[in-house]
């Protein structure tokens, strides 16, 4: 999430209290969703050959079965994915459900059947994952929302909009332009004027747009309204933006990581971990190998349940994750799979001068020590060079920042890599609205990272 790659959470939601079938156990709804997947929903015909059988082990069958890709969705198209018995025009006709795109690049653009009633009850379920959102999240209080507009809200890059021009039912979405390095002093005072005046008990938020507000804050001394749980989600949260955070918000912080194919995969909980929302998904676990960081480290497919118009068995999110190597976490809870933390897009993957995989994470890791640093974009421009550009604080001095920085980089390079590091102005997100902090420029083949 990314974390959270194209979540969509600015539906009203509504006042069902759950899904009725919630109580089967995860290893039930494993086996019922592939044996419905292979036997009823179209796009999954030409898995059937593959299944070993009722009589093997549900492990071994799912391990039997690809990967699915966004581009197998949009070549199967989102009726492929509706199992045999529901009828997709009379879910359209009635609102139960409707079909949303994606946002990001052509080659991650996917249309998807949007299932409100399941979506929230994916949500609800998740809540539980962390002690504060169990207790502050109820689905009907009123919440600030502060992400790129693309992704939720209302955008306006022509003048402002007003207080009452960006509410949708509960929500009061808290900023309307897409590039946080032009937001002005007076958009960053209207939003803490806001939460000051709307004091919403939940705020949801990407990392880094709430970072560059906590970083306003914190400068010209201001203060804020405290929610009683702030839900970070839509991208990835760096080490930077969670210090920020903290520094002008005491709020119990909790990463959310899902997707719109998934829903809610995993909840961070109060100790720090993430853990998986096992009422409402699957996880197969994909190691890599040794020699590149396995096998704690991997990537992730996700089988999601108990959604009755759309099976999405396997789907390639896209991301890495590192296990908790203990498999335990102090909070206590033990269903499903439980990770250390998630490691950055498998496309944001570098490599060493040896081939040595180089996660997000890791190159977040080390930045983020070097004091002084508010932004970060690292490039690997060749096999052996990597380009970083920082953005250093006010009372920062760029020279030092900047050696820090590379001492940093060839630590986790090695001594065969060449960096060089420049001081830039603020850095501008992505398209539509999210920073991609490492990339590689080369060609890096991801199957050579796995045995
Ligand atoms: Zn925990």
């Amino acid at each position: 999430m990314s974390v959270t790659e194209n979540r969509v959470s600015s539906t009203p939601i509504a006042s069902e209290s759950g899904l009725a079938w919630g109580e089967h156990s995860p290893g039930r709804l494993s086996v019922d969703t592939l044996e419905t997947a292979l036997a009823a929903v179209p796009a999954y015909r030409t898995w059937r050959h593959l299944d070993p059988g009722p009589g093997s082990d549900i492990d071994a069958r799912y391990a039997r079965m690809p990967a699915l890709t966004k581009a197998d969705m949009r070549a199967h198209g989102v009726r492929a994915f509706v199992p045999s018995g529901k009828d997709f025009d009379r879910g359209i006709a009635s609102g139960e459900i409707e079909c949303v795109k994606t946002s990001g690049t052509t080659d991650e653009q996917v249309t998807n059947i949007w299932n409100q009633k399941w979506w929230n009850a994916s949500e609800r379920a998740s809540w539980q994952l962390h002690s504060s959102a169990a207790q502050s999240l109820a689905g009907s209080q009123p919440e600030a929302i502060l992400t790129s507009p693309l992704c939720a809200g209302m955008p306006c890059e022509t003048g402002y909009l007003p207080f009452e021009g960006r509410r949708l039912g509960r929500f009061l979405f808290l900023n309307e332009k897409v590039n946080p390095a032009e937001w002005t002093r007076e958009h960053m005072d209207r939003m803490v004027d806001e939460l000051n005046r709307f004091q919403p008990p939940s705020l949801e938020a990407n990392p880094s747009f709430l970072a560059r507000l906590a970083r306003h804050i914190v400068s010209t001394n201001r203060k804020v309204f405290q929610p009683r749980i702030i839900v970070l989600t839509y991208e990835y949260p760096s080490l930077l933006h969670y210090r920020f955070i903290r520094e002008a918000f005491s709020s119990p912080l909790a990463s959310s990581y899902g997707c719109t194919e998934c829903g809610y995969v995993f909840m961070e909980c109060e100790a720090g971990r993430l853990h998986q929302n096992s009422r409402f998904c699957r996880v197969d676990f994909l190691p890599f190998a040794e020699e590149h960081g396995g096998p704690l480290l991997g990537r992730i497919l996700v089988t999601t349940f108990q959604n009755p118009w759309c099976v999405v068995v396997r789907f390639d999110v896209g991301d890495l994750v590192r296990l908790e190597p203990s498999g335990a976490c102090p909070c206590g809870r033990n269903g499903g799979i439980t990770i250390a933390a998630v490691e950055g897009r498998l496309k944001n993957v570098t490599v060493n001068p040896e081939g040595k995989a180089v996660t997000q994470r890791q190159v977040d890791v080390a930045i983020s020590r070097v004091a002084g640093v508010e932004e970060y974009q690292v490039l690997q421009t060749s096999r052996a060079e990597y380009s970083a550009s920082i953005v250093c604080g006010p009372s920062a001095a760029p020279p030092k920042c900047e050696s820090q920085v590379a001492e940093a980089l060839r630590l986790l390079y090695g001594p065969n890599a060449k960096v060089s590091v420049t001081t830039r102005g603020p850095l501008s997100p992505d398209f539509p609205g999210k920073y991609r902090l490492v990339k590689p420029l080369i060609a890096i083949d991801p199957a050579s990272f796995f045995s």
